[in-house]
């Protein structure tokens, strides 16, 4: 076991591996990045020698060990206080890190990536940093829990007076390298809080029956930029997410063709994205209502897919024009050949269905050229761009053409 002092009051890395000499290794460029390591060659010892954790510590778990494996290890964990985000390693195929990974999500853990044996050393550290320092980490998983909690009363205020703001993100046509399309991303300007981003208060709107009213707001909204830029002479479609509580409202398509009639809008600059988990409801309700959407020249796209339980009879049946593939498979399309396999029968299926398909959570040119060989049609990540206010958004479309 190593022990080292704790610097900087940085999280504390623990890593629990059988193999000393990969402990003593990976220990070493825990502390290379500036944080403490505390390494256990037996996760009993861990156990006993660690009996609370400091908040945003971090857990290297391998999950072949003698004594007591890594799935047990989760288990105990998923029962204690504040337990730690965990980076997994095994040296069995990528299958037993998935569904471990599974597992450790089902049991509330943060998983911060899973590693196959060898471990790379690179790419350890670089997820180190990652989850240290990289205000992306912020912006993706801490957001939704920093902070306190918001009422029904104060979010019904800031939908009344504008205090939501839309941030907008690129799409960009793999083969033209041009802007298309953008998605519209909410937010909430809080006069306190700062930025706070929709996994904040998407759920509370969507409990409290305030989803409606923001979901109207984001599409006015939406329609008064799309005109802005139409007058401005930039051609540029826009992509607005969608709640399942919205596709139980079968007046929807009626008033949303009416507004675009009332701006002089083409329906088909304006698609709206689903997610896969929201067709699990009252399917017969949301297939009326998308359908009226699609036959009234609306796009349809099927958001996170690859994360929920839509069966291939569904996709059949729902008119989607677009795919989007989830960022958790683009994000790994470069090592790991199973997330390559899922991102390519994604495309397949896509282009097979006559859908265009779409990339998220694009960050770097590698994710890109693998997709350009994949047919991809479109993608949309941190490589290209974050989400940006609008005004920031019209300068980089003028700038484009
Ligand atoms: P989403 O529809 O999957 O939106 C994409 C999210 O991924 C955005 O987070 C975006 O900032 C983030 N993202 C974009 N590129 C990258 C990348 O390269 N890497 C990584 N790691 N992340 C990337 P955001 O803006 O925090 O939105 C979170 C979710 O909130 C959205 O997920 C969407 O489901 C929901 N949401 C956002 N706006 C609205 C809205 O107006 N109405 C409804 N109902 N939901 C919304
Ligand atoms: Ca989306
Ligand atoms: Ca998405």
């Amino acid at each position: 076991m190593s022990n080292w002092e704790n610097k900087n009051n940085m999280p504390t890395v623990y890593l629990i591996d059988d193999e000393p000499e990969l402990l003593e290794l990976l220990s070493d460029v825990v502390e290379l990045t500036g944080l403490s390591a505390q390494g256990y060659t037996r996760a009993s010892m861990f156990f006993e020698q660690v009996p609370t954790f400091e908040p945003d510590s971090i857990l290297v778990l391998d999950l072949h060990m003698p004594e007591m494996d890594g799935i047990e290890v989760m288990r105990r964990l998923a029962q204690m206080n504040n337990p730690p985000a965990l980076i997994l390693i095994s040296g069995h195929d990528t299958g037993v890190l998935h569904s471990a990974e599974k597992l450790g999500q089902a049991h509330n853990l943060k998983i911060i990536a899973s590693l196959g044996k060898p471990v790379t050393i690179g790419h350890f550290r670089q997820l180190l940093d990652q989850h240290t320092q990289s205000d992306k980490w912020i912006q993706r998983n801490d957001h939704q829990t920093i902070g306190r909690k918001f009422t029904e009363v104060e979010l019904h205020r800031a939908i009344r007076d504008d205090h939501l703001t839309l941030h907008y993100q690129p799409q960009f046509e793999i083969a033209t390298e041009k802007i298309t399309v953008v998605e519209a991303l909410v937010r909430w300007q809080h006069p306190e809080e700062g930025l706070v981003y929709p996994d904040r208060f998407i759920p509370l709107a969507e409990q409290n029956g305030l989803i409606g009213k923001l979901t109207s707001w984001v599409i006015e909204k939406v329609v008064q930029q799309e005109q802005q830029w139409q007058k401005a002479g930039l051609s540029v479609a826009v992509s607005v997410n969608i709640s399942a509580v919205d596709i139980t409202s079968l007046t929807l398509p009626e008033q949303l063709a009416e507004l675009l009639a009332d701006n002089k809008l083409d329906p088909t600059r304006l698609t709206l994205e689903v997610t896969e988990s929201a067709l699990m409801g009252e399917l017969v309700t949301s297939l009326d209502i998308l359908t009226r959407l699609r036959l009234k020249g609306i796009g349809l796209s099927i958001d996170d897919f690859g994360t929920g339980y839509s069966s291939l009879s569904q996709l059949h049946r729902v008119p989607f024009t677009e795919l989007k593939i989830d960022r958790s498979f683009v994000y790994n399309i470069t090592e790991d050949t199973e997330a390559r396999s899922i991102v390519k029968t994604c495309i397949l299926l896509g282009h097979e269905l006559n859908m265009w398909v779409v990339a998220e959570g694009v960050e770097t040119k590698e994710h890109l050229d693998i997709l350009r060989q994949l047919c991809c049609d479109r993608a949309q990540g941190y490589l290209f761009s974050k989400p940006v206010p609008a005004e920031k958004m019209t300068e980089r479309l003028h700038s484009e053409t």
